[in-house]
Order: C-alpha cells, then sequence, then structure tokens
C-alpha cells in the first residue's frame, strides 16, 4: 500500500511514468489468468551448429498474445511475473509445452540429438517445486533429458544463497543441460563456474554487435579459447549480418543465434525446416 501511494506521488510529477505505470498494473492484473486463457505461446529459435552447418536444437521463446495489447516479448512482463511469484505457473507451462514439442521432434528424428533449450527466470531457482517439476515433465513427455537444455543467467549461478546452486546441481545430476545465458553482461567468474555443472556460455548479443571493432574482437576470441579450456561450448547470440558468422567461424565458436540464422518460428514452421534437413 505504502508502494503503491509512494508510486502515486511519483505521477503527479510526470504524466507519462503514469501512463506506463497504470500498463503495468493491468498486466500485472491479467498475468494469472492469462495461463488458463491460453494466451501464451512459444516460438522455437534454431541454434545452428557450425560444424554440421545445421540446426542442433532450438531455444524456446516465450510470447503472449494479449487480447489488447497484441503480441508482447518476454521483456515487457517476466520482470513483473518474477515480483509477484506468478513466474512458477508460467515457468511450467513453458517447460511442458517445450518438453512436449521437443519429443515430438526427438520421435521424429532421433538420430539428430536435437535439443530444445528453455529460459530459467531466476526466481524460479529459488521454487524448491523446480527440480521435482523438470524431472516430471520431462517424464510425462518422454523427452530425454539429455535434451533439455535450462538457460539460466549469471545471477541464479552466483547467488549467495544455497537453493539456485542445489537446484543446478540436481538439475545436472539428472542429465539436463545448464547454459548460462547472456554471459558477460552479470559478473563473469569463469573461474567459479569450474566449480558448477555448467555445459555451456551463451555469449551475449553485445559482444558478437562488437565484432568488427579490434578489442571487442579480441575478447570474443579470447572468451571463446577459455570456455574451450574449460570444456564449455560455446553460443554465440544475435548473429545478424554474414561477416559476423564468418567471423566466429574462424574463433571456433561451436553454436550461433541470429535473425541472419532464423527469426524464432511457430513449431510448424520449425518443423519443416527440419523435414527440409535444416
Ligand atoms: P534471451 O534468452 O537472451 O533470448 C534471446 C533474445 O534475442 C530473444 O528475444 C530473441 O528473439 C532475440 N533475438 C534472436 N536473434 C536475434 C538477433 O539476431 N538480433 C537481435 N537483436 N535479437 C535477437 P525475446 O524472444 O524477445 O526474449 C527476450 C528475453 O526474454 C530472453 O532473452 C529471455 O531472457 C526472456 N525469455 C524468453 N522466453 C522466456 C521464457 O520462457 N521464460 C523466461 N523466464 N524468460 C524468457
Ligand atoms: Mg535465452
Ligand atoms: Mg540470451
Ligand atoms: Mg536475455
Amino acid at each position: 500500500r505504502a508502494k503503491a501511494a509512494g508510486r502515486g506521488r511519483w505521477a503527479c510529477y510526470d504524466a507519462d511514468l503514469n501512463a506506463a505505470q497504470v500498463a503495468r498494473y493491468a498486466l500485472v492484473e491479467a498475468l494469472p489468468d492469462a495461463v488458463q486463457r491460453g494466451e501464451f505461446s512459444l516460438l522455437y529459435q534454431p541454434l545452428v551448429s557450425l560444424s554440421s552447418g545445421r540446426a542442433c536444437g532450438v531455444e524456446a521463446l516465450l510470447r503472449w498474445d494479449h487480447p489488447d495489447r497484441g503480441t508482447l516479448s518476454p521483456d515487457s512482463f517476466i520482470d513483473l511475473a518474477e515480483e509477484t511469484g506468478i513466474i512458477s505457473a508460467i515457468g511450467t507451462w513453458v517447460l511442458r509445452e517445450a518438453c512436449r514439442q521437443g519429443a515430438r521432434w526427438w520421435r521424429r528424428f532421433p538420430e539428430r540429438s536435437f535439443y530444445v533449450s528453455v529460459n530459467v527466470a531466476t526466481a524460479q531457482t529459488y521454487d524448491p517445486a523446480l527440480v521435482g517439476d523438470v524431472l516430471s515433465i520431462l517424464d510425462e513427455s518422454g523427452l530425454p533429458p539429455t535434451l533439455l537444455q535450462l538457460e539460466l543467467t549469471e545471477s541464479a549461478m552466483l547467488s549467495s544463497a544455497g537453493e539456485p546452486v542445489e537446484a543446478l546441481r540436481a538439475l545436472a545430476a539428472a542429465g539436463i543441460r545448464i547454459a548460462i545465458d547472456d554471459f558477460g553482461t552479470g559478473y563473469s567468474n569463469l573461474a567459479y563456474l569450474r566449480t558448477l555443472p555448467v555445459a555451456g556460455l551463451k555469449l551475449a548479443r553485445q559482444f558478437t554487435d562488437g565484432l568488427g571493432r579490434p578489442v571487442d574482437t579480441h575478447i570474443v576470441k579470447t572468451l571463446i579459447e577459455l570456455a574451450h579450456v574449460l570444456d564449455l561450448a560455446v553460443t554465440a547470440e544475435g548473429v545478424e549480418t554474414p561477416d559476423q558468422l564468418s567471423q566466429l567461424k574462424g574463433m571456433n565458436c561451436d553454436v550461433v543465434q541470429g535473425w541472419h540464422l532464423s527469426m524464432p518460428l511457430p513449431a510448424d514452421e520449425m518443423s519443416a525446416v527440419l523435414e527440409n534437413g535444416g
């Protein structure tokens, strides 16, 4: 209540802020029922292996098809969902949907070891139900645990609380791959990562954007080399140009993702890509 009053006072001085807050509250109100109303959907963006030139997996990306506001990107509501505790319900929906779809692709193309990568919000790693939920969703979907990758950000890894790291260890022990999302945007400590059951890094888009500038290029090259010393696979995010792609190839990057390779696709379009050998 005090918080709301405080925000109200702010709004007296700034009409735009007020409008933004009204919109925020409207989203918070609509979120809890949005799952039941079936307003969420997933797009799948190919993760392309540089050794084979083919998709080795997909990242599942959440969309909220809001009745009035059109399709919303998670950047506009995930933080709200985390603050209000709705993230667990949304996260469970995402995992179930992604694992079901992943299992379809696995049954259709068992020889490809095609994996599905799912984003997990830091708040979810504090949920004591997370590990059990993930394991039962895998079980009910039939997707092998080795074909599920979970993307966590550095904030979950570097938390001083024990829960996130314990959850991580349990998930990795079940055979699930753990990757660090947006690597390099937080407090990156590669030496500490060595002590965690992490299989890969997703280099933040800012690094890909920096390719072409000599110092940034050197940093990316060095990060990839160091990751390989630590036995971590590297995925570069936000690859938008042929030049970025060829530079990353030259640096022995493992996997690339971005608009130059493919936009995020609905499941049926992704299936068509796989049918065509892509
Ligand atoms: P992220 O996990 O780092 O995902 C990559 C984002 O970059 C996606 O934005 C993707 O659409 C976008 N992208 C892909 N290729 C390119 C490119 O070449 N250039 C540029 N500029 N962008 C590209 P999106 O789908 O809007 O998702 C934003 C963020 O929301 C994600 O960032 C992730 O942190 C979060 N998110 C997405 N889905 C979920 C989910 O199911 N659960 C949770 N907790 N978070 C999610
Ligand atoms: Mg991600
Ligand atoms: Mg990312
Ligand atoms: Mg992100």
